[in-house]
């Protein structure tokens, strides 16, 4: 008989030999995933007997783990402004990082008349665009990727969350069959230089599509296409949010400058690094 201690005891010193961080958490999330708990109930629950077909099941969540598959890839589920969204190797996954966007584009919101119309460029899994509607019930959004695949996932978001009357998805390359006017454009572009993949952990750069991840030889290669559009597609009175890379503040921002943007704000991310820049249309 095998306990929920000794299990999670021997998972977690096995990801820890795997180079794995934060092993005993990753133990936790994924025997809490097989027995259909929360990981809380494990605390609680340290001596509850686990059954020979969930322990196999541990074993083949291992497998791709210690393989150093993204746990939320084996879960299928990314937690992002506490909701659960749906995730596969079609999407990025989700940062914590990037809620400073959806917490930036709320507090601007609040300023505008309704309804509200936001645009969201390179939406992956969704997760900002889905986010933000649940936030506002007087807005509705479009997402846009180039992934067919990835918006399918992001509709099964839309669906799972009930947002999908005030949603719609298009397949697009930086929204050029848009035409509607929006309030907020906000998108976390792929930045990362093409050099710097030696850099990336190897649960980014093997299993993460790198067509989310990459943005040319400087990093900056979506901005000089996306923003340039953005200013054709907002509002005189609306915003846009973007995610950028560490350092990028300066070179997105002259590009930015450059296509008529005035820089209206900077946020930094939990680490304190600059992570989201807001702009306006220059008046
Ligand atoms: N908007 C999605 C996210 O922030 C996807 C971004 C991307 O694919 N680069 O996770």
């Amino acid at each position: 008989m095998t306990t929920v201690q000794q299990i999670l005891y021997k998972t977690s010193a096995q990801l820890l030999q795997s180079g794995i961080d934060n092993p005993m958490m990753e133990a936790r999330i994924m025997l809490a995933y097989i027995l259909n708990v929360a990981t809380s109930y494990l605390v609680t629950n340290s001596n509850y007997v686990v059954e020979p077909r969930q322990i196999q099941a541990l074993d083949q969540m291992m497998i791709r783990r210690c393989n150093r598959e993204p746990l939320a890839y084996i879960t299928g589920i990314k937690e992002f402004w506490g909701l659960n969204f749906a995730v596969d190797r079609n999407t990025l996954i989700p940062r914590p990082d990037s809620e400073i966007l959806v917490e930036a584009a709320l507090n601007f919101a609040k300023q505008l008349t309704e309804p509200i119309k936001i645009l969201d460029l390179g939406t992956g899994s969704g997760c900002l665009l889905l986010a933000l509607l649940y936030e506002l019930p007087n807005a509705s959004g479009i997402g846009v990727d180039q992934s067919l695949k990835a918006l399918g996932v992001a509709q099964h978001n839309a669906n799972r969350l009930q947002l999908s009357d005030r949603v719609q998805f298009i397949q697009d390359d930086w929204a050029n069959s848009v035409n509607e006017r929006v309030d907020i454009v906000i998108t976390n572009p792929p930045y990362i230089k093409i050099a710097d993949i030696c850099n990336l952990a190897p649960e980014i750069k093997m299993y993460e599509p790198h067509q989310a991840l990459f943005g040319g030889i400087d990093g900056l290669e979506c901005y000089r296409k996306l923003l340039p559009r953005a200013f054709q597609l907002l509002t005189d009175h609306g915003c846009l949010f973007a995610e950028i890379g560490q350092g990028q503040e300066d070179a997105i921002n002259a590009i930015a400058t450059h296509n008529k943007f005035e820089l209206v704000k900077q946020h930094k991310d939990l680490q304190g690094i600059i992570r989201c820049l807001v702009w306006k249309k220059l008046a």
